[in-house]
C-alpha cells in the first residue's frame, strides 16, 4: 500500500509498505477524510518526538472499516467510523486509574505517527476497536468528521483541565484550531465571558462566533496587562493554554484570580524550564491550579462529542479552510499547514463524501 511518510527529521514523501495486520481486537481502516495537525509539522520539521525513518504521518481522520479482528464485537467491514488520535489500551492500569491517554507509559496513548503509522496511508490499523473506534454518525460530513479526531477532543479537553464553570470569565491564549474548540467548549460550558488571544483575523472571526466576546493580541504587549485592564484589575477564573511558548505560563498565572485554574493543551517544543512568577503565584499560596494534559481519547469520548454535533449544538465547517480533493494531495495539505497562511484554520484532504 501506498502512505505519505516522515522519511526522517525535516524530510518526508510517498512510500511502500505492507497493509498493516490485524489482530484480534483491532481493526483495519481506509481514510475517507485526513487532516493535518499543528503536532505532524512539530514531528516531521521539528523533530518533536525524535527520529523516525518512513513513518506514515498523520493522527486526524475518519474512516471506513475493512476487516476486524476475531475478538471485535460492534464493528464490522463497511462501517464508516470516527478514528481519535489518541487511542489507549482500554485494558492498561494506567486506563483503569482514569489516565488512559499515558496508557502504557508517559504520552503514549498516543501511537498514530508516533509508535507505529498513521492514518496517511491506503490502510492504517487501530488497536482496541471497541475502545477507540466510534460509528460515524450520518448527520456529519466526512470533513467534519476529522475536526473530531483531534481538534474537538483537544480543545475540549482544555475546558475540562482549566474546570469552566457556569459564569466563568476565561483566558484562552491561542484560538487556531484547537484553541478555538477551547472556546466553543467554554461557551457549551457557560462561560460569562470568553477573551480570545491571537491575532489571524480568520481566527479571531471563528472564534467570535464560536462565542469569545473579547480579543486580545499578544502582539500589543504582555498578555496579563491587557487582561488587567480589560477586567478592572480582576483578573480571570480560567485560562486555557493552546498557543505561543513556555511564557505562557507566566502570563496566565499573573492574569488568573486566586483560586482559578490554568488547563494547558499546548505542545512546548522549545526551552527547558517553565516559569512560575512567586508573587503573583501568591508566594506559593495563591490557590492557582496548574493543570496540563493530552486529551484521554477512546470510543465513550467520539461517540459524545459526536452526538454534539449530530444534533448540531456545535458546527466544524468554519474549521476547515482549505479541502482538497483526493489522497494524492496530502503533502500539498501537509506543506501548506507547515506555512500557516494567514487564512488558514485547517487543511482537510477528502477521498469520499
Ligand atoms: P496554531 O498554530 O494554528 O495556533 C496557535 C495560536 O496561538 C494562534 O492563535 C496564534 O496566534 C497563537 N500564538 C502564537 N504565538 C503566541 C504567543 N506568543 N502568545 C500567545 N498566543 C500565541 O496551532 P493549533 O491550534 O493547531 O495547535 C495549538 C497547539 O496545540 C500546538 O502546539 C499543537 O501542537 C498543540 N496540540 C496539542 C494536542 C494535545 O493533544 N494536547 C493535540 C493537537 C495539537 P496568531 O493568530 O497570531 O497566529
Ligand atoms: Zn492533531
Amino acid at each position: 500500500m501506498k502512505g505519505y511518510a516522515m522519511l526522517k527529521i525535516g524530510s518526508s514523501g510517498w512510500i511502500e509498505k505492507d497493509r498493516p495486520a490485524c489482530g484480534p481486537l483491532d481493526a483495519i481502516c481506509k481514510p475517507l477524510a485526513l487532516a493535518v495537525c499543528t503536532s505532524d509539522i512539530h514531528t516531521l520539521w521539528e523533530g518533536a518526538i525524535g527520529e523516525r525513518h518512513n513513518m506514515i504521518l498523520g493522527h486526524e481522520g475518519c474512516a471506513e472499516v475493512v476487516e476486524v479482528g476475531s475478538l471485535v464485537k460492534d464493528f464490522k467491514p463497511g462501517d464508516r467510523v470516527l478514528v481519535p488520535a489518541i487511542t489507549p489500551d482500554w485494558n492498561s492500569l494506567e486506563a483503569q486509574s482514569g489516565y488512559s491517554m499515558h496508557s502504557g507509559g508517559m504520552l503514549a496513548g498516543w501511537k498514530f505517527s508516533n509508535f507505529k503509522d498513521g492514518v496517511f496511508g491506503e490502510f492504517f490499523h487501530v488497536n482496541d476497536a471497541d475502545g477507540n473506534l466510534a460509528h460515524l454518525p450520518k448527520e456529519i460530513n466526512t470533513v467534519d468528521a476529522c475536526m473530531l479526531s483531534d481538534m474537538v477532543p483537544t480543545g475540549f479537553h482544555g475546558a475540562e483541565l482549566a474546570d469552566v464553570q457556569f459564569g466563568d470569565v476565561v483566558l484562552v491564549i491561542g484560538i487556531g484550531p484547537v484553541g478555538l474548540m477551547s472556546v466553543a467548549g467554554s461557551n457549551l460550558r457557560g462561560a460569562s465571558r470568553i477573551i480570545g488571544v491571537g491575532t489571524r483575523k480568520v481566527c479571531v472571526e471563528a472564534a467570535r462566533g464560536y462565542g469569545a466576546t473579547d480579543f486580545i493580541s499578544y502582539k500589543d504587549g504582555p498578555i496579563a496587562d491587557q487582561v488587567m485592564e480589560m477586567t478592572g484589575g480582576k483578573g480571570v477564573d480560567k485560562v486555557i493554554i493552546a498557543g505561543g511558548g513556555v511564557e505562557t505560563f507566566s502570563e496566565a498565572v499573573k492574569a488568573l484570580k486566586p483560586g482559578g485554574k490554568i488547563g494547558n493543551v499546548n505542545y512546548l517544543g522549545s526551552g527547558n524550564m517553565i516559569d512560575i512568577p512567586r508573587a503573583e503565584w501568591g508566594v506559593g499560596m495563591g490557590h492557582k491550579l496548574i493543570n496540563g494534559g493530552l486529551m484521554p481519547g477512546g470510543r465513550l469520548r467520539m461517540e459524545k462529542l459526536g452526538a454534539l454535533v449530530a444534533a448540531g449544538k456545535l458546527d466544524l465547517s468554519p474549521l476547515s479552510t482549505h479541502v482538497f480533493d483526493g489522497f494524492e494531495h496530502i503533502e500539498e495539505a501537509l506543506f501548506l499547514m507547515r506555512d500557516k497562511p494567514a487564512e488558514l484554520i485547517k487543511p482537510v484532504v477528502k477521498l469520499s463524501d
